[in-house]
């Protein structure tokens, strides 16, 4: 019995691997796509949060780099 659970491929095991690995996987890239979708800048100057296409901040008028 113990030597048949040892031989016996652990299918159980990859099957659950491979789930926890897609949803790692796609966890992350969801990660990703929230970070770009919700990109802000901030002043570093001021520390004001500017919308991604500005170019100066617009509370104290320093140029924002990325
Ligand atoms: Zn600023």
């Amino acid at each position: 019995m113990g030597l048949m659970m040892i031989e016996s491929p652990p299918l159980l095991l990859i099957v659950v691997l491979a789930i926890v690995f897609v949803v790692a996987i796609s966890s992350r890239q969801r990660k990703r796509m929230e970070r770009r979708r919700f990109e802000v800048r901030i002043c570093r100057q001021c520390g004001t949060s500017q919308p991604s296409h500005a170019e100066f901040c617009r509370q104290c008028g320093t140029r924002l780099l990325d």
